[in-house]
């Protein structure tokens, strides 16, 4: 296979995905966005460089640094913000392609399957004729190719000989694909081939007879799925893919010690007692758990990382305000609380009163409705530290799903 040293990829998947109904590039196939298994087809090919258009806000700041960090694949790969149409998006792409490089590759980036053989068969044929401003990886028409007039009569019968789809990657020269895209007519162009040939450049095909279907409606993902899986390619979760599952568990633990003259906190609400619990916040041992869990869930440490007791900010603040930066962090990070459940332990005072005022605090901290928060309390049967009245603990699960598509 020839080596891909002088050669750029660049995967376009800019679009909103109008015909799939909604962003076709990130949606799974085996459980593993398309995106992705795009950029995986590729991976063992040494091209000089990878570039990847993407709509502005998965190219940029947040939003790429969630999506790059949800897959290995996306590591040295640079992102580039697309535009309103396909060949202004492969502009972008092109203008990323480092000085020197004579060849790209252009790939959809909803064509999960690319031919490998036909691609290093097609950049070869570009490399090796100059008469070539780009070859397109293509297959034979195998169906009866028609044409139809406004009345829906079919008027013409075309000979399916020499006919051809054009898939994708598509093979190019930097240069001659910069200068067609600048061109009359190119911002209508369906593919690269015919930008070319707007400007005057000649193309050529690879034919192969593979499948390397471009997902287009939902429908696709069904084929695309059923064929993954006739092809043995449905392996079990790497360590990528349970990055990218779609569910996150996290649990917590917390307690603090009695002590008198402070105000007794728990579930963010004020419970008259004689001893409240010593800590340097407000001592909310029950939040406190909460949001270790959601923080566990996310992947994002615990609550002493990010409140440390040695900070004077956190000195008896609130923890209603640390579960609701929590809840931002791990909402930044992608994910979305889906469910709670809660157990505090304690000989005293009686929990069961403040229970729903409780559950009240944190839904509207956490966003969840009331039904998606579990709240128990129990004692401790006089047993141990918390069964002579020492202290309060308390023990938390939190489910995440993944809210970045
Ligand atoms: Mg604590």
């Amino acid at each position: 296979m020839r080596p891909f040293g002088d050669c750029a990829l660049i995967v376009v998947a800019a679009g909103e995905g109008t015909r799939f109904g909604g962003r076709k590039q990130l949606a799974r196939a085996g459980g593993k966005p398309l995106l992705v298994r795009t950029l995986e087809a590729f991976s063992s090919l040494p091209f000089a460089a990878r570039i990847l258009v993407l709509p502005a806000d998965l190219a940029e700041g947040q939003g790429w640094e969630t999506l790059s960090a949800s897959h290995e694949v996306f590591r040295g790969i640079i992102p580039v913000c697309g535009g309103a149409t396909r060949a202004q998006s492969v502009r972008s792409g092109l203008a990323q392609v480092p000085g020197g490089l004579p060849f790209a590759a252009v790939q959809d980036g909803a064509r999960p399957l690319p031919p490998l053989t036909a691609a290093a068969e097609a950049l070869e044929l570009l490399a090796g004729d100059k008469e070539l401003a780009g070859v397109a990886v293509c297959s034979p028409a195998t169906d009866a190719i028609k044409r139809l007039d406004s009345g829906g009569r079919i008027v013409a019968h075309i000979p399916r000989e020499g006919l051809i789809r054009a898939e994708t990657p598509q093979m190019v020269r930097v240069e001659a694909l910069r200068k067609a895209l600048d061109g009359p007519g190119a911002d209508q162009a369906p593919d690269d081939m015919k930008a070319l040939e707007l400007a005057g450049f000649t193309t050529a095909a690879v034919l192969h007879s593979g499948y390397n279907p471009k997902i287009t409606h939902p429908g696709d993902i069904v084929l695309l799925e059923a064929w993954l899986k006739m092809n043995g390619e449905e392996q079990p979760p790497s360590a990528g893919e349970a990055a990218s599952c779609p569910f996150s568990i996290g649990f917590g633990y917390d307690v603090h010690r009695f002590a008198p003259g402070r105000r007794l906190m728990l579930g963010g609400v004020e419970i008259e007692s004689d001893v409240g619990l010593l800590g340097h916040s407000d001592a909310d041992v029950l939040l406190h758990a909460v949001c270790d869990a959601l923080l566990g869930a996310a992947g994002l440490g615990d609550i002493g990382h990010h409140f440390p007791n040695t900070d004077a900010t956190w000195k008896d603040a609130d923890s209603r305000v640390l579960l609701r930066e929590s809840v931002r962090l791990i909402r930044n990070a992608g994910w979305a609380p889906a469910h709670l459940d809660i157990s505090v332990v304690a000989e005293r005072p009686k929990i069961a009163p403040h229970i729903e005022a409780m559950r009240g605090r944190l839904a509207e901290d956490t966003g969840l409705s009331g039904a998606r928060i579990g709240l128990k309390a129990t004692t401790n049967e006089g047993m141990g530290f918390i069964g002579r009245g020492e202290g309060i603990a308390a023990m938390a699960t939190a489910l995440l799903w993944r809210a970045d598509g």
